[in-house]
């Protein structure tokens, strides 16, 4: 395993669901700790300050950090666990799956709990089970068990995945591709940053809170007050059969990192988005980019490009295959892709540039 694959392999395994991020904030700070000045805001979003020429603009460069999870919401006499989901969760892909509860007392691992085939009727096969009907079981039988065991009502609940090198050698498994993906990035592109010189200063901000509505986000954009912004984001490539109709657009896992020309809520600034593409064409860089309005989610651009009297912003993703869900696959190149091209295009952001981008 490379130094890639051990960085994937930390921050994706990590638990962090909105509110609850502690473990995978430790990871981001351990790595940006040694490359710049380290803040929060006050909800625990981290701001690393990576200075380069004095009086060049502001660049923010965000990734959340948290993760879809889940919430202990009951425990029932016979000792299952009822739960809550926080963010976007699609009940078919929870069955079966693994998870861990962090109660006060240590880590306590659990399952989804479905009905084996023997037990379900014709009708049952066929229908999809909601998660208001699923349950955690944690092996035990009886509330007091789980009590003891130390899970109380609305300790947090991570899925739990194990980051695997595929066969290719060069596509990862794991869970929280988004946005763990996005955080790597942000982390191997300032770390680059170290050794060159840039007319900007930079601000990395892993944030907060993204899939129950991009709160970090708000709160840390105040605090930097940037120039400009570069949004990281794990998104949902559909090159696998039955996910795209005939005739409309395919982003593939290798084909490059994606930038978004519109989404429902953000339309990226056209100098920052054209400044991005002519420097990956430049640099023989592979980019795609999807303009199919129809893919649905959002992303911490909406509340950053809306700061203030408005910030020039941009969202570069990394496709992801099955995305929100304890099986997700990434490739390296859209990796290295994404890494090389935000290294080029923050040496190039300096104050004419990034003036010219509002100038209307
Ligand atoms: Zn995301």
């Amino acid at each position: 395993m490379d130094e890639v694959e051990g960085l994937l392999k930390e921050l994706t395994e990590a638990g962090g669901i909105p509110g609850h991020e502690a473990e995978v904030r430790q990871l981001v700070r351990k790595h940006l700790g040694p490359l710049g000045d380290i803040s929060y805001d006050r909800l625990g979003s981290v701001i690393c300050e990576k200075r380069g020429e004095a009086r060049g603009p502001k660049i923010m460069l965000a990734a959340h950090m948290d993760e879809i999870g889940f919430l202990v919401s009951h425990i029932t006499k016979e000792g299952f666990i009822r739960f809550a989901a926080l963010g976007g969760w699609w009940d078919q892909v929870l069955l079966a799956q693994r998870v861990r509860i962090k109660t006060a007392q240590g880590d306590v691992i659990g399952t989804i709990g479905a009905k084996p085939p023997h037990l379900l009727s014709d009708e049952e096969r066929r229908k999809l089970v909601e998660k208001d009907n699923m349950y955690i079981d944690i092996g035990a039988t009886s509330s007091d068990e789980v009590e003891k065991a130390g899970v109380r009502i609305a300790d947090p609940i991570v899925p739990v995945s194990e980051f695997t090198v595929l066969a290719s050698g060069r596509t990862y498994l794991s869970k929280a591709f988004d946005d763990r993906g996005g955080c790597a990035v942000m982390i191997a592109v300032t770390q680059r940053m170290v050794s060159l010189d840039h007319p900007n200063t930079l601000f990395a901000v892993a944030t907060v809170q993204e899939e129950v509505g991009l709160r970090g986000a708000k709160t840390s954009v105040t605090l930097v007050n940037p120039d400009v912004a570069i949004v990281l984001e794990g998104t949902a490539a559909n090159d696998m059969p039955g996910a795209s109709n005939e005739g409309h657009q395919v982003l593939r896992l290798g084909g490059g990192p994606v930038v978004t020309f519109y989404r429902g809520d953000m339309i990226p600034n056209r100098h920052l988005r054209d400044l991005m593409i002519d420097i990956a064409r430049k640099n023989a860089i592979p980019l795609q980019i999807r303009a199919d309005g129809r893919v649905r989610g959002g992303t911490d651009g909406a509340a950053i490009h809306l700061h203030g009297s408005g910030v020039p912003t941009v969202v570069l993703s990394l496709p992801v295959r099955y995305v929100h869900s304890h099986g997700a696959i990434m490739h390296r190149a859209d990796f290295d892709a994404a890494v090389e091209l935000l290294t080029e295009v923050i040496r190039g952001l300096d104050q004419k540039t990034v003036t010219d981008m509002t100038a209307w």
